[in-house]
């Protein structure tokens, strides 16, 4: 039996805060394996624009390479959407019948789980939620817990420095001309110039 943590994301770019998340993650919940899982279009950024899911892809593997813990996985373009994390675990629970499945996210995701599709089933397939702090988000749970009693054995806090970087900001930069580099791998810095994304 394996501990599979599952970490979803737009990743356009995957940056350090990822990274570390995924990492301290792994540690701390002793996952032997997390599963980079990219999303091709998440449902709630559907109007923003994102970059084509194999860019995404390969700035992902350029990201954890070197990590032996760490894979990408393309299972939710296998499937029309909307890509609801619900059906993904389940999918996965189908395939790895033995393994225990922790989603990792950040609080920003935590705070958004009413919103989520089917909470309740998210929880039901989960071994656990590793939930990482965000800065500007805040941190009590107690309505969240009072809404989903399930999410109380099911919630570990990833215990990591406050990280105030988003994809969103490194994006800005790119656009702005300022520096971003040291925001993202190496690897992830030269797609970005290659390719001349988020120009
Ligand atoms: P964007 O700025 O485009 O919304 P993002 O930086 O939030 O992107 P996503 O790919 O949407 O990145 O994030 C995937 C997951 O990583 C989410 O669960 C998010 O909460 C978490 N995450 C991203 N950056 C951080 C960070 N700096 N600290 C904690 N969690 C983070």
């Amino acid at each position: 039996m394996s501990r599979i943590g599952i970490f979803g994301g737009t990743f356009d770019p995957p940056h350090l805060g990822h990274l570390i998340l995924a990492a301290e993650s792994a540690d701390q919940l002793r996952l032997d394996t997390v599963l980079w899982m990219v999303a091709p279009l998440p449902p709630h950024k559907q109007e923003k624009k994102v970059s084509p899911f194999g860019r995404r892809v390969a700035m992902t593997e350029a990201a954890i390479r070197g990590e032996a813990r760490f894979q990408v996985s393309t299972l939710e373009n296998e499937r029309a959407g909307p890509h609801y994390t619900a059906d993904t675990l389940e999918i996965l629970k189908g395939r790895r019948p033995g393994d225990e499945l922790f989603l990792l996210i950040g609080q920003d995701s935590l705070n958004d789980l009413p919103s989520w599709h089917e909470p309740e089933r998210v929880l039901t397939a989960i071994a656990g939620l590793g939930v990482m702090a965000r800065p500007g988000e805040r941190h009590e749970t107690a309505g969240l817990l009072e809404q989903f009693p399930s999410l109380a054995e099911k919630l570990i806090r990833v215990d990591a420095p406050l990280l105030e970087i988003s994809s969103t900001e490194i994006r800005a930069r790119v656009k702005g001309g300022r520096h971003f580099r040291y925001y993202v791998c190496g690897g992830v810095a030269r797609l970005i110039e290659a390719w001349g994304l988020y120009r």
